[in-house]
């Protein structure tokens, strides 16, 4: 992550409300004006030592949540296939590499989302987001046409956005997402240009493949599809997945929340939606009567005695991100 990234993060990180709130629930520091001189050095130790925090908190910047937009469109989807499927006979050692059915989506916004607490964050983010989607949308729908191929790198193979005023839209509709979730203290977007794309294959799925001599994809594999006309797919759904979690049986991402873009009463929630929401109100509730527990059970214990829930949450979430990538 560069310099220039950190500084500007570091400087948003600074005007967002959540931010005081961590470093307070932290330390305990308020941020109450000091006005003697001792009281002065201290605020000045206090001040630095908050940098600190931040910046250390930006070195470990690794996102494990993003805003998709998923395509579906099968006449999209099944061309996506058919040009996988030219690309694999023609080195069959590259199906390995390929993104899977069922898990086709743009990329709105890449953010971080350690805790729970956090998610719940980021799902009001969502849902605050909805009517600057409608707004920036002024009851048009927004109409996403692909064509063509491009790679980043030779690394990630993707199909393009046709031009046109719908990337327009769309990147401001992925700034507004980010300045949304970024006032929410999330630590969300990239150290690069938001370059809408839709991938379908990416050699990193496929580390092995680099031993085998296979460090780029070559242009002549796609060459076919240079100026293909794959579909149009509408916005009609913005959903927040997690990079690392299991995905559904669909080969979807899994879901915490989604918003659904121009419908006149917002939608009533799907089954899956249901589902999702009752088992957060489940663990919800599991967690407070835990918290509740151990908080009746703390005054009792002998200093230095641990609490195992937190620890086990911190393990769970440390193997998951090792353990599974997007
Ligand atoms: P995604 O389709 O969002 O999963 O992205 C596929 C890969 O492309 C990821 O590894 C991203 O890090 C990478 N990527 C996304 N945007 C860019 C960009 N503007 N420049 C280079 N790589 C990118």
């Amino acid at each position: 992550m560069s310099e220039n990234f950190e500084a500007k993060t570091l400087d948003s990180l600074i005007n967002m409300p959540l931010a005081t709130i961590d470093i307070k629930d932290d330390c305990g520091i308020t941020d109450v004006p000091q006005i003697n001189s001792k009281r002065s050095n201290e605020s000045e130790w206090i001040k630095s030592d908050e940098v600190k925090k931040r910046k250390r908190k930006l070195k470990d910047y690794q996102p494990n949540y993003f805003l998709s937009i998923p395509i579906t469109n099968r006449e999209i989807t099944g061309g996506i296939k058919i040009l996988q499927n030219a690309i694999i006979q023609q080195d069959k050692r590259l199906a390995k590499a390929m993104v899977t059915d069922g898990s086709f989506h743009i990329t709105l916004l890449v953010m971080q989302l350690l805790t729970e607490d956090e998610v719940n964050i980021g799902i009001d983010a969502l849902l605050e987001l909805k009517p600057f989607v409608e707004e920036i949308l002024q009851g048009k729908h927004l109409i996403l046409p692909f064509q063509g191929i491009d790679t980043f790198g030779n690394q990630v193979g993707f199909v393009k956005l046709a031009e046109g005023d719908h990337i327009n839209t769309l990147l401001e509709i992925a700034e507004t997402a980010k300045y949304i979730f970024q006032e929410k203290g999330i630590l969300a977007g990239e150290n690069r240009s938001f370059k809408p794309h839709l991938t379908f294959m990416k050699l990193s799925k496929a580390p092995w493949l680099r031993k085998n001599g296979i460090k780029k994809i070559d242009p002549e594999l796609y060459e076919k599809f240079i100026n293909h006309r794959f579909g149009e797919e509408m916005l009609y759904r913005i959903d927040l997945c997690s990079m690392l979690k299991k995905k559904q049986n669909n080969g979807y991402y899994h879901c915490d929340s989604s918003i659904v873009i121009g419908e006149k009463n917002g939608g009533e929630p799907d089954d899956a939606e249901l589902v999702r929401l009752s088992k957060r109100l489940v663990e919800n509730a599991v967690l407070k009567a835990v918290q509740q527990y151990l908080e009746e059970t703390q005054n009792k214990k002998q200093p230095g005695e641990g609490n195992s829930v937190k620890t086990e949450e911190a393990d769970r979430n440390g193997s998951d991100r090792d353990n599974n990538r997007k």
